[in-house]
């Protein structure tokens, strides 16, 4: 039974109804770290590891919803107040509900029953799929359509002000507009985005380390805060840099000397870093390599040298992988502090890079890192 058969028939068995299925996938970003808030450009790919909704439409103003990876029940009204912000899973699924309904659409009551592959709190972005993949569904079960920049955006919403999560857009476009085997070059102020083609060839292969160290976030508050300070200085001399986004190399050497050291650092970072992702999308799309290879090292250099939000445990996976044969481009992929890195790895290379990966990484560290071998996936769309 497919994947969508096996959910339609749980959810036979749990509402005795017949459902309709969606699913949006994870993602993984290939380059441009920490870009994000400093309006720049970031390149992620959708993953085909997918969250799965099943939903029928209810004669009531209720939403039910269960998810079989946590095995609980959630159920709440439509039409009615957000209550505070928080992490509970139904959050963001009621904050979905909500921004829809803020925004203007007439939803439906609903059955839901939610399935995700994408592991959850792996840095592969289960909640922006499970968001993405409930928002489309809530709207189809009212015969209401959104573009994709939209759906993400009101499922960006939802997370901020719902969960109470701060994130930026980039993981819920990547699960609603993305494409199969193409990255998407994202340009976080426009919000425009291209989508470039990858070589058939290459599979999106994501290690684990198997470390998430607690000082991820209060790190991620303070890289933001030396972002800030970084643009106040740079506009004292060069008034039009409104985000380091808007700055140059040369900008910045001509203010070194009034930058904090860490500053400078942090801007060195994110100047250089929204270089390299238009480089690795032009190495793309002129299957230059041996480019987008050199970007990616690049990228995890100066993530752990300028940005210093790598890992031993990364620096180790990303050391490994550039020595295995068939490997075009491994860096360390989200914000840092442990998590996981991504490599581009030839198809007929996948065996072997597992196999080099595991051994070397468990002799160095004790650790069993978890590997997905992915391919780039569609967006959110309709799946039975
Ligand atoms: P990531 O997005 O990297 O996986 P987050 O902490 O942002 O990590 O999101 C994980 C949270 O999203 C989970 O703790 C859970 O609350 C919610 N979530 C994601 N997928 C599911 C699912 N299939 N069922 C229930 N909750 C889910
Ligand atoms: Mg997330």
């Amino acid at each position: 039974m497919s994947d969508s058969e096996q959910l339609k028939s749980r959810f036979r068995e749990l509402y005795g109804q017949e459902a309709r299925v969606y699913r949006a996938p994870g993602r993984v970003n290939l380059i441009g770290e920490h870009t994000d808030y400093n309006e720049g450009f970031v390149f992620p790919a959708a993953i085909n590891l997918f969250t799965w909704v099943a939903i029928a439409p209810r004669s009531d103003l209720q939403v039910h919803v269960r998810s079989e990876n946590l095995q609980k029940t959630a159920e709440f009204k439509l039409s009615s107040e957000s209550g505070n912000a928080n992490r509970d899973w139904s959050s963001y699924i009621s904050g979905v509900a909500l921004a829809l309904e803020q925004n203007g659409f007439e939803l439906k009551g609903a059955d839901l029953l939610v399935r995700g592959d994408v592991p959850l709190g792996g840095g592969l972005s289960s909640s922006a799929a499970l968001e993405v993949a409930v928002g489309f569904a809530l709207l189809a079960n009212s015969d209401l359509t959104v573009d994709c920049r939209e759906l993400a955006q009101l499922c960006q919403k939802a997370e901020n002000d719902c969960v109470g999560m701060r994130c930026g857009i980039m993981d819920q476009l990547a699960s609603a507009c993305c494409r199969k085997e193409h990255a998407l070059l994202l340009d976080c102020r426009s919000l425009e985005y291209r989508t470039f083609k990858l070589p058939p060839n290459l599979r999106l292969v994501i290690c684990n380390s198997m470390v998430k160290r607690e000082l991820a976030a209060s790190a991620y508050n303070t890289r933001r805060a030396e972002c800030e300070e970084g643009v106040r200085i740079l506009a004292r001399r060069f008034p039009e840099v409104r985000a380091l986004r808007d700055a140059t190399m040369n900008q910045l050497e001509a203010c070194q000397a009034e930058l904090p050291q860490n500053v400078y650092k942090r801007c060195r970072h994110v100047i250089t870093e929204n270089q390299r992702v238009l480089e690795a999308a032009e190495a793309l799309e002129h299957n230059r390599l041996e480019d987008l290879r050199r970007a990616m090292a690049e990228s995890h250099s100066s993530l752990r040298d300028d940005y210093e939000v790598s890992s031993d445990e990364l620096d180790v996976l990303v050391e490994i992988a550039s020595r295995v044969k068939g490997v075009h481009g491994a860096r360390m992929t989200g914000a840092g502090f442990g998590g996981c890195t991504i490599n581009l790895v030839e198809s007929e290379a996948v065996d072997e890079f597992r196999n080099e990966i595991s051994a070397e990484y468990r002799r160095r560290t004790k650790l069993n890192p978890d590997i997905y071998v992915c391919n780039a996936a569609d967006g959110v769309k309709r799946a039975d």
